[in-house]
């Protein structure tokens, strides 16, 4: 296993700078999640640690070692794609042992290895079938056996659930994770799915136009997001963004909006900072730090009731403040509510993130 390194890294596609300038390390066992919207770069930058582009500049060390222009065969890396990549016309035992063949390992002795591989990822028993044989979720774990038949520094895994469907794919996440407390092994995931980042990663690095926006841990970045960009991006359904008024009320931090109030937030350097540049500020708050309240409760948002979502354990209550402007609150409640219906959530001083007028947040 190994650290990977980005440093200064950017590619360029004629004038399109696809990755900015980035730098980052991934420790000695980590699982690093890259996550982002669809084009941030996030593919792209695990391409280019695994050889497969060349960046237009900066360096890329895997193991403390330079490698940003070696051939992708002698990094010593295993990557796991999207639809798999697997050879059609070879069973499942020689697709799994090819890169011991190509490696040079004598058939009985490859063969053994990708089966003890196939038992442990439950299909041992598929090893005649061809990949047209069998099923997505048995593809999917063909191509990780294949990843895991020789021990590679990196593993890199390219969005390598998204063609499963939502019951396989939760199956295959719990897998991997498993997989990753058993084998610490060092790997770089691509996703733009949040929950997949937050289920698996030791880190996950928020991309954003072809920058690292944030780097952090998940219950970092879920507690402290930087920006409203990530604030947005991560958490089922995300954070609640609204903006408010900020002025200095009795040395203490009053926020208004339409059907918002908030009074009493203690006043510090960053907050008068920022109001010193702009009075406009965001509050966040995460749905699951809602709860119903009385119409006109201090430290609540009111309007009227867009939807209400059964879940099952709970609902998902979404008012519409206008303008497409609405709060989802995360709530157990088997009270009745129309379409409509003024609905008033309330929440916490400690629950409440603010952000300045650039979308940068405040720290508390
Ligand atoms: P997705 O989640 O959709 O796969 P991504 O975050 O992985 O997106 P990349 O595939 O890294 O994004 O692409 C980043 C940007 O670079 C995109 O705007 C894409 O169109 C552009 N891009 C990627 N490869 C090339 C290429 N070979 N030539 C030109 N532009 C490219």
């Amino acid at each position: 296993m190994a650290s990977v390194e980005f440093k200064n890294v950017t590619k360029s596609f004629g004038d399109f700078k696809a990755v900015s300038d980035v730098n980052f390390d991934i420790g000695d066992g980590e699982f690093v999640c890259l996550l982002g919207p669809s084009g941030c770069g996030k593919t792209t930058s695990l391409r280019m640690m695994a050889g497969l582009e060349t960046p237009t500049s900066g360096q890329i060390l895997i193991g403390g070692e330079e490698v940003t222009h070696l051939h992708p065969k002698d990094r010593n890396i295993a990557m796991v794609f999207q639809d798999y990549a697997l050879y059609p016309h070879m069973n499942l035992a020689d697709n799994i042992a090819y890169p011991l063949k190509v490696r040079g390992e004598a058939v009985a002795s490859r063969h053994g290895r990708a089966r003890e591989v196939a038992d442990v990822l439950k299909i041992g028993h598929l090893m005649d079938r061809l990949p047209s044989q069998i099923s997505g979720g048995q593809q999917q774990r063909t191509s990780l056996a294949r990843a895991l038949v020789y021990p590679a520094k990196v593993y890199l895994f390219d969005e390598p659930l998204s063609n499963l469907d939502a019951k396989l794919r939760l199956e295959a996440r719990g897998f991997l994770n498993h997989l990753q407390r058993d084998m610490g092994m060092t790997a770089v995931y691509v996703t733009h799915d949040q929950a997949e980042a937050m289920a698996l990663a030791t880190r996950i690095a928020v991309m954003d136009q072809g920058k690292i926006v944030q780097y952090a841990s998940p219950i970092e970045i879920y507690r402290r997001p930087a920006t409203t960009f990530v604030a947005n991006f991560v958490g089922n359904p995300p954070m609640n963004l609204v903006e408010v008024e900020g002025t200095q009320v009795d040395g203490q931090l009053a926020l208004k909006g339409e059907g918002l109030t908030m009074a009493g937030l203690p006043m510090t350097d960053a907050i008068g900072k920022a109001l010193a540049n702009s009075s406009k500020l965001t509050l966040g708050v995460r749905p699951e730090h809602l709860s119903l309240t009385a119409a006109g409760a201090i430290n609540s948002i009111s309007a009227p009731l867009f939807a209400n979502e059964n879940m099952g354990p709970e609902s998902l209550v979404t008012i519409d403040r206008g303008e497409g402007a609405r709060v989802t609150a995360r709530i157990f409640t088997d009270d009745h509510l129309d379409v409509s219906d003024q609905v008033s959530l309330s929440f916490s001083a400690e629950h409440v993130h603010l952000f300045d007028a650039a979308g940068k947040r405040i720290p508390a």
